[in-house]
């Protein structure tokens, strides 16, 4: 299936315009990971957090760029509630991240490269989709993917 197939990102401009800006900072990040993986979260239009994996730096299984944010986050997080905000994430989250997505009542997340994607250059992964993840859980999390994807995966050629 064509790369192109997989992006159903919103055809509105404004949204575009923003799921734009946000995933760049994330491939920016990325960049800086010990495996290329960035995520931004964002509420109110403003970023909360950002960050990339560090699984490496910080001897951390769990250390995924989303796992790292949604911390970052929390953290500073009265309530350990992160309702209302949106995950930008380079690569679709993994069962892992796709959970503290959802223990952290997140509302939305935009992934870049889908799991399949990343198996196909290499990548281990889990293979369940982060929307399914989300359709047996709790809490509702929109889940939109294919944003940048073709771009993302060339982050894996070095
Ligand atoms: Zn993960």
């Amino acid at each position: 299936m064509p790369i192109q197939a997989l992006c159903y990102v919103p055809s509105n401009s404004f949204v575009t315009m923003t799921y734009q800006h946000f995933m760049d900072i994330a491939i920016e990040e990325a960049r800086q990971g010990d495996a290329p993986y960035g995520a931004v979260l964002v509420k109110d239009g403003t970023i909360i957090a950002q960050g990339f994996n560090t699984v490496k730096r910080s001897h951390d299984v769990t250390a995924h760029a989303e796992v790292n944010v949604i911390r970052a986050a929390i953290a500073q997080s009265p309530t350990r509630s992160l309702a209302g905000s949106t995950l930008y994430t380079t690569g679709e989250p993994c069962a892992m991240c796709t959970g503290a997505a959802i223990w952290a009542r997140i509302s939305r997340i935009v992934y870049g490269a889908s799991v399949d994607q990343l198996a196909e250059v290499g990548q281990n992964q889990i293979g369940l989709s982060s929307e399914a993840i989300v359709g047996t859980s709790f809490w509702d999390v929109a889940v939109e993917g294919g944003l940048r994807a073709s771009e993302i995966l060339r982050l894996f050629e070095k």
